[in-house]
């Protein structure tokens, strides 16, 4: 197509030297400066008032996208053009403009066979066409185009193509501000580490996300990821590795989504990530294979290979009660719960109680007598009788239902409930104990073992209590008792995260009752041995997998031979733990275990009875 081939066609390069009409630029000076709510209406304004001094019918903004010209704003009242609109750029009259970069007038484009043969022109019935490229900080950004279906202009003066071109120029200079807002906004919403959304942009989604889940009736499932110890790593190799390694996983985290899921930074070294999936089991596996991608691959960092574990907790939202928060809070604690169980896993609320519903039926349960407790027996090994049981927590649901320590031990602990239970249970225990001497039914020598968390010694108060309680106790039972007490506490250091000497302290006045210690758990924790040396421990509970070891490992049964010789020594008794069978009870007896518990000689036993005082 060839524009100075048509003898009507003329280019006007010099135009930009014209003068506007005053009156004109006026209007125009007063379209660019009033209130508008957008730009698209004050665009829309400005074309309709060029349409009209111009009197031409239509009027087009398009952007040049490689081959094609797509419609930004229309002014065209017979609507033979839409915004959103795309035409390839060569079946236009606009290509003219940006071959030549200039203004491009076609009086007449049924003369121009060029022109006249293409469908735009012939279909919509155009006559006449001006076009006047969009130059954004001197690049061709776009076409202003205007066309003439009924008007049929034979010339255009200088000053009509000057207007045109200072219109092109507003709508430039509003559409390179528009870009700019834009770029503003990406960047105010883009996490520049990682180039992942924001939190503030991960919080927009997530509002329409939900909206969107509740106008659609379908639900979503989202995950909070937060590296493991990812301290260790900026401890051990500074921040700037740190950040690198941050980067590296977002990439690596974007590579395991569908592309209609998505992934945010949510924080530090934390992650949202949305999957649009109603099935929670599905959302598990996409992470399970992101967790291990992490452990057969390492980031390259610049100090070589880091290796990388995270945690993650699920939730879906629940389309009839869910709200933002809840969901939220649902993510935080079946994370929490990831981390408090060791960490590199996926918590999600499918299974069991999440630790929020759980927290509730706690907090019921430990205000509505419905925390209870079983007693398994503890048997002497040597004479076969029941010498001693040990108190369990239970829960009981508002339904009756009784739930297990394991399924609610860890919420109580990362809620700080911990204590409560402790304190309830061994309430319940004491008041057992003495109800069973003042009827004859127990000996004193009988022991009660009452599982006592680091929580619950820190607490003061408790410990007062428990104190009081015991004192009542001991004054109702009408039994005359000696220095030492039934009751005997057993503390574990599987948590370790006690300081020995606070742990002394707070063990002080229930061994100056007259309490006994266990040691809980012997052989879990990594300082066992410690505690054993600095506390006054009476009893040793062997862990449950030193025993179920013992049948086809003749090391276990040697290091057991060892703490029975041991604890013989320092006056300790040693219980063994978990004994499900008689060979394993008879080879305990034989290397001269003292005591032993485990469903061989009993399971649990519920007892109901409510605290009192
Ligand atoms: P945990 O397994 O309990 O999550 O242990 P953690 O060490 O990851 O502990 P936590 O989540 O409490 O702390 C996160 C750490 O991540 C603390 C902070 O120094 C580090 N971190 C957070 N944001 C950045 C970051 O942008 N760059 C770097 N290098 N480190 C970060
Ligand atoms: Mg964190
Ligand atoms: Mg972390």
């Amino acid at each position: 197509m060839n524009v100075s081939a048509n003898p009507d066609a003329a280019d006007f390069p010099e135009t930009g030297k014209s003068r506007v009409n005053p009156e004109r630029l006026y209007i125009l000076w007063k379209l660019a400066t009033r209130h508008y709510p957008n730009d698209a209406t004050r665009v829309a304004a400005i074309l309709a008032e060029a349409c009209r001094a111009l009197d031409l019918d239509l009027a087009l903004v398009g952007e040049v996208a490689g081959d094609l010209y797509r419609v930004r704003h229309v002014c065209d009242a017979a609507e033979r053009f839409a915004e959103g609109m795309e035409m390839a750029l060569a079946a236009t009259p606009c290509q003219n403009v940006v071959d030549r970069r200039a203004t491009v007038f076609q009086p007449d484009l049924a003369a121009d066979p060029a022109l006249s043969g293409l469908s735009v022109v012939s279909r919509l019935n155009l006559q006449t066409y001006v076009g006047t490229p969009i130059l954004i900080d001197g690049r061709l950004w776009g076409v202003l185009s205007f066309a003439g279906v009924t008007a049929h202009r034979a010339s255009l003066k200088q000053e009509d193509l000057a207007f045109i071109e200072l219109v092109a120029s507003w709508i430039g200079l509003l559409q390179k501000q528009a870009m700019q807002n834009a770029r503003l906004e990406r960047l105010a919403l883009t996490d520049e580490m990682t180039g992942l959304p924001n939190r503030r942009a991960a919080e927009a989604r997530l509002r329409e996300e939900i909206s969107r889940a509740r106008r659609h009736g379908q639900t979503f499932v989202l995950g909070l990821v937060d590296l493991d110890h990812f301290k260790l790593i900026n401890d051990r190799y500074g921040h700037r590795v740190g950040d690198e390694t941050l980067a590296s996983f977002a990439r690596v985290f974007v590579d395991h989504l569908r592309k209609e899921d998505w992934v945010a930074r949510w924080g530090g070294e934390e992650f949202l990530v949305c999957l649009h999936t109603a099935d929670v089991a599905q959302a598990e596996a996409v992470f399970e294979r992101l967790r291990a991608t992490l452990q057969h691959e390492a980031f390259d960092t610049s100090v070589g290979a880091i290796h990388l574990t995270l945690s993650v907790g699920l939730g879906q939202f629940d389309l009839e009660k869910g709200t933002q928060d809840t969901l939220l809070a649902n993510l935080d604690s079946n994370l929490y719960e990831a981390k408090s169980r060791g960490r590199d896993r996926i918590v999600s609320s499918k299974h069991g109680l999440g630790m929020l519903q759980m927290a509730s039926l706690l907090k019921a349960a430990a205000s509505e007598d419905r925390i209870l407790a079983a007693y398994q027996p503890i048997v002497d090994l040597s004479r076969r009788e029941i010498v001693a049981d040990e108190a369990l927590a239970r829960l009981q649901t508002p339904t009756g239902e009784v739930l297990a320590a394991a399924s609610f031990i860890d919420a109580a602990e990362g809620l700080n409930l911990m204590a409560d239970i402790d304190s309830i249970v061994a309430a319940l225990t004491m008041g057992r104990c003495a109800q069973n001497l003042a009827a004859g039914r127990l000996s004193p020598c009988f022991s009660h073992f009452i599982n006592l968390s680091p929580q619950f010694l820190a607490r003061r108060d408790l410990v007062e209590k428990l104190l009081e309680r015991a004192q009542g106790y001991c004054q109702s039972c009408g039994v005359e008792m000696g220095p030492v007490k039934p009751i005997v506490f057993e503390i574990t250091e599987r948590q370790a995260i006690m300081n020995l000497d606070t742990l002394e302290q707070d063990l002080k006045y229930l061994l100056d009752f007259g309490f006994r210690l266990a040691l809980d758990d012997f052989g879990s924790g990594y300082s066992s041995f410690l505690y054993l040396s600095r506390l006054p421990i009476s009893f040793l509970k062997i862990e449950g997998w030193m025993i179920q070891n013992i049948q086809h490992n003749n090391k276990a049964l040697n290091l057991i031979r060892s703490l029975v010789d041991f604890s013989r020594n320092q006056g300790i008794i040693t219980i063994a733990e978990g004994v499900e069978d008689e060979d394993t009870a008879r080879r305990l007896q034989d290397v001269g275990v003292d005591w032993a518990q485990g469903y061989h000689f009993g399971y649990p036993e519920l007892l109901r009875a409510s605290v009192s005082g």
